[in-house]
């Protein structure tokens, strides 16, 4: 007689990963959505065209461009990737952080990153089955605690540090010569993670060719593509080299590569939208402000993290939601996130309809 399935489950499915939640993505159906970091706009009419006309010469029977050699070349100039440091794409920046970490990890390594931070640093290192350490922020304004992070990384030797700049779900950016010290300070690989770059304007990519311990993370999701599934890694061409080996053949498929090539020779369009979203973005965070009872954090994102009224985290995004608005309640998150929500910047008419509906729950 075979086992049940829950038997053979309880016998061979590692209990780590027994113990975890699946990664929750709530329904958004008919909802003003401000809730993931998307960019809300679509492209122009004239744009969709040409797009067509890229999907409809792909060839989906073959298999994709291992190394998505055009579209490499294409982001290298758009993106101003210093000379001779190495591109890798990923199925999005999640895989990359997940090679990075199956690359490293080993008997005894480590993963360290500050928190509150990007849960996919923690949840990876968890699947992977490597140690994570997390570092608290300092509470009042969520800016690296130097000093901690000096004296973890000493004590703890990680294989790898990520830093989010800006940082998800805080919004800041973290201080340029802490990093500088943590990169100098760091046994082994720093990764800077920048998925919100479009909206930071400031980076760290520059600088792959003067450490040889950095590795630059970005995404094209949060600018405007997240429906492609498409992240990179820049640095070092040897470090790449290494992750590269188990990186699985064809991540990148076929409709991906044409439709990203062809989005970038279009940026200007993308960089027009975060433009408007960077502006958008000044706006709510003096609106939220205005609230009586809310702090509202400055950020260098696509996202507001805010305050309300000790206690009432969960009722008043229970009430936006209710009222068609969906963001997202950090509060259970960490305590140092106690009382706060995140709202994506949305378009304008999507902001001030969450901002009506906040006004009508607070
Ligand atoms: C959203 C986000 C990512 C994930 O990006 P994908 O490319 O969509 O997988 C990575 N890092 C941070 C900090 C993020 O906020």
């Amino acid at each position: 007689m075979v086992d049940s399935v829950k038997t053979l489950i309880e016998k061979w499915v590692r209990p780590e990963i027994r113990a975890l939640r699946a990664y929750h993505v709530p329904s958004a159906q008919g909802m003003v959505k401000l809730d993931a970091m998307e960019n809300p706009y679509r492209w122009p009419e004239d744009l969709l065209p040409g797009w067509y006309a890229r999907l409809a010469g792909a060839e989906i029977n073959r298999y994709p461009d291992p190394e998505a050699a055009r579209l490499k070349a294409r982001l290298r100039q758009v993106f101003s990737v210093p000379e001779g440091m190495g591109v890798t794409f990923g199925n999005g920046s999640d895989e990359l952080i997940q090679l990075i970490i199956m690359a490293l990890a080993g008997a005894g390594s480590k993963v360290l990153a500050p928190h509150p931070t990007f849960s996919m640093y923690q949840m990876i290192s968890t699947f992977v089955g490597v140690g994570y350490v997390d570092v608290p922020l300092r509470a009042d304004d969520f800016s690296l605690d130097r000093d901690a992070v000096l004296q973890a990384i000493h004590k703890e030797q990680p294989a790898v540090v990520f830093l989010s700049y800006p940082n998800n779900p805080t919004g800041n950016l973290f201080d340029n010569d802490a990093i500088r010290a943590v990169i100098e300070a760091a046994p082994g690989l720093v990764v800077i993670d920048e998925a919100y770059h479009a909206f930071a304007e400031t980076s760290w990519l520059n600088e792959v060719a003067t450490y040889p311990n950095l590795l630059v993370l970005r995404t094209v999701s949060k600018l405007g593509l997240a429906g492609l599934r498409l992240g990179w890694l820049c640095g070092d061409p040897a470090w790449l080299r290494e992750i590269d080996k188990i990186r699985l053949p064809y991540n990148i498929n076929v409709l991906t590569q044409a439709t990203a090539e062809y989005a970038l020779e279009h940026y200007a369009v993308l960089e027009r939208q975060t433009a408007a979203l960077r502006s958008e973005r000044g706006a709510l965070l003096r609106a939220l402000d205005g609230f009586a009872g809310v702090r509202a954090f400055p950020s260098a994102a696509n996202f507001i993290l805010f305050r309300v009224p000790t206690g009432r985290a969960a009722e008043i995004f229970d009430g936006l939601k209710a009222r068609g608005v969906l963001i997202k309640n950090m509060d259970p998150a960490a305590p140092m996130l106690r009382d706060c929500l995140r709202v994506t910047v949305g378009m304008p008419e999507e902001n001030q309809r969450f901002l009506d509906a906040l006004r009508a729950v607070i």
